[in-house]
């Protein structure tokens, strides 16, 4: 994609719809001064001008995301194919994978998701004089206060050569239905006039493909029968809130807009759809249903519904897919017809505003259709095969392995009984969803709160743990030794602290090499704590010291404690080339018994042990010093 120029100009207030991006105030302006797209923040229009953008052929519509995005991931949660991929603080919509169904864009309080339609192709298609506009009724709402003539009358005016409104795709889809009823009407099946639901099942749900009504969406459907009467030269745009749909082939529409990009087009030839004249200049095709409801069912099936209901179900939301998927496998002849829709209706798709609006749109778009004809308006025997077989749609990252899934669940862990979490806060109803999107780039572990807090442990850990030895850090001997004296000031109870110092140290390193170093250091490491209570404290203090406090020991125990950990380390050895190598250690101990209400303090006890060591180490090293009651035993 290449960015010619940025241009910031101020605009007006909010528009209707979320994709709207400018509402008609600066956008129009925009586009019509050449700028290819638009973005709107509050109070200002930011255009950003891509017109040496070539789309690669007909896409239908495009979501991406823009530079506005704060990696809030609202829009990760609500995409129900994963198809929005988290790399770091980069979040993409990936094309092969989205089913376009525009969840994410209400969800984004950032204005960062761009959805964009073939708006050049539509102008190249335009200027052959043989375009032909196929319209959705919903467009009657959407340029509302104009009424259907003048939006008809602005489309022809604009220079399509015809507009078709999709009643006619409607009427002939539904004639479809009623034969596939009425021909297996036993077996279970499952509209596919919403092209959000087709893509869906293709993406997430493939055992459902057998059970979606092979027919066309009436978009698709009205494209082949318009090219079918207007002769193969015309060129067909669709213009709507979503694509046209899955045709199998690609090649029934030569482009597909966006309705804001229609308005664009309105302007950028000077068109307003509210100067054009209130009645037709032109004849236009039917415009009339005569059996089908909006969207393709035989109203006739509809009235089935409400006598009965267990030859025909509805559902709405593509959430309902998952257990129909699992009903319909396990007994498919006792579901009959499944009327599903992603939304309540064409006019509850998120593009089309907010779902507080949907009855007023409703009414609005009833009030505004024709009457019923009371003759069919179109011969079904005229028509053009509406047939249709749907394949599955493999991701190219859909394929991970087992193996890396289990390793993020491992991350992940599970509740104290052993079980997944599942909390859905990542956005996916299991851990195991979670783990595979995470796998194949689609979310993040950041997105887990109970990722995060186990991190979050594991630091705080980290910041107590010596990493090489697994002994405390300086930080916990200074706490616990401010702890234990002022218990044993408290209880009259003793305690003793050892300062523990390898001899030698610095040539084993330098000789043997740092391995050899560290395996003698862990080794000793577990050769203290193998010598001490757990109450006890091992803590490493500095590169080759420790220092251990022992809670509450007699006299003899602490000595017997240093001697034994003496002998043991001078046993100790760990292979080298030249056979084995082991060391030594000096070790000070301070011993204080039943020093209640005394003011010793942690200093105090440290600078004992010190001293203790001096005169260990003074003695030649492979030494216990011990310091009893405060004063040093020579
Ligand atoms: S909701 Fe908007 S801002 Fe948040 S991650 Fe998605 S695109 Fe970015
Ligand atoms: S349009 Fe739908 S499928 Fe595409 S990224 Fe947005 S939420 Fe996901």
């Amino acid at each position: 994609m290449s960015m010619i120029n940025i241009q910031v100009m101020r605009s007006g207030p909010g528009s209707l719809s979320p994709f709207r991006a400018g509402g008609g105030f600066g956008y129009v302006s925009c586009i019509r001064a050449g700028f290819r797209r638009v973005r709107r923040i509050p109070g200002v229009t930011i255009a950003v001008c891509l017109t040496s953008q070539e789309r690669n052929g007909f896409l239908g519509l495009r979501f991406s995301i823009n530079d506005s995005c704060t990696s809030c991931m609202a829009c990760v949660r609500v995409c129900p194919v994963e198809a929005i991929s988290v790399s770091g603080q980069t979040v993409e919509i990936v094309e092969g994978d989205c089913i376009e169904c525009g969840l994410c864009v209400p969800s984004c309080h950032h204005e960062a998701i761009d959805v964009v339609g073939d708006f050049d192709l539509c102008r190249d298609t335009l200027s052959t004089g043989r375009a032909v506009l196929i319209l959705p009724s919903e467009a009657n709402v959407y340029f509302y206060p104009a009424t259907p003539e003048q939006i008809l009358n602005a489309c022809y005016e604009t220079g399509f050569s015809a507009v078709y409104y999709e009643q006619l795709g409607d009427e002939l889809v539904a004639h479809e239905y009623q034969r596939l009823w009425g021909n297996e009407p036993k077996r279970a099946w499952l509209r596919s006039t919403s092209p959000i639901v087709v893509n869906y099942c293709r993406t997430k749900l493939p055992e459902l493909l057998p059970f979606l009504a092979p027919i066309v969406t009436p978009a698709v459907a009205l494209a082949r029968y318009v090219r079918q009467i207007e002769g193969a030269e015309t060129r067909i745009v669709y213009a709507g809130v979503g694509a046209p749909g899955f045709n199998g082939d690609r090649d029934v529409f030569d482009a597909s807009i966006s309705f804001d990009e229609l308005e664009a087009l309105f302007e950028s030839t000077d068109v307003n759809p509210l100067d054009q004249p209130l009645t037709m200049t032109r004849m236009p095709p039917e415009r009339r249903r005569h059996l089908s409801v909006a969207g393709g069912l035989p109203r006739d099936m509809l009235e089935e519904n409400r006598q009965s209901s267990s030859r025909f179900r509805k559902e709405r939301g593509l959430e309902s897919l998952a257990p129909i998927a699992r009903a319909v496998l396990g007994d498919e002849s006792s579901l009959g017809f499944i009327d599903i829709q992603p939304f309540e209706g064409n006019l509850g798709h998120p593009a089309y505003g907010p779902p507080e609006d949907l009855y007023w749109r409703k009414d609005l778009a009833e009030l505004l259709e024709l009457s019923p004809s009371a003759e069919p308006v179109v011969d079904p025997e005229s028509a053009p095969d509406l047939s249709i077989s749907f394949d599955q749609v493999v991701s190219e990252s859909a394929s991970v392995e087992p193996a890396e899934i289990q390793r993020i669940l491992d991350l992940i862990g599970t509740t104290p009984d052993g079980r997944a979490w599942n909390t859905g806060s990542c956005g996916h109803s299991t851990c195991i969803e979670f783990a595979s999107a995470v796998a194949r780039g689609r979310s993040t572990l950041a997105l887990c709160p109970i990722y995060l807090g186990r991190q979050y442990q594991r630091a705080a850990r980290d910041a107590l743990h010596d990493s090489l030895t697994g002994a405390f850090t300086f930080r916990v001997l200074t706490e616990r030794l401010d702890e234990e004296l002022s218990r044993a000031s408290r209880t009259g109870t003793s305690i003793a602290l050892l300062f523990v110092d390898i001899d030698k140290f610095k040539p084993i390193n330098d000789n043997y090499g740092h391995a050899t170093g560290n395996a003698l250091l862990v080794g000793i490491s577990e050769i203290l704590h193998e010598a001490v209570r757990s109450t006890d404290i091992v803590c490493r203090y500095g590169g080759d010291e420790f220092v251990l406090i022992l809670v509450n020991p007699d006299r003899r125990g602490a000595g017997r404690v240093a001697e034994e950990i003496r002998e043991n380390t001078e046993a100790f050895k760990v292979p080298v080339p030249e056979g084995e190598v082991g060391v030594t250690l000096s070790i000070g101990v301070a011993y204080h018994s039943g020093i209640t209400q005394s003011n010793l303090t942690r200093e105090e006890l440290m600078a004992e042990a010190d001293a203790s060591l001096y005169v260990a180490k003074a003695q030649g090293g492979n030494t216990v010093h011990p310091a009893i009651g405060g004063q040093l035993v020579r």
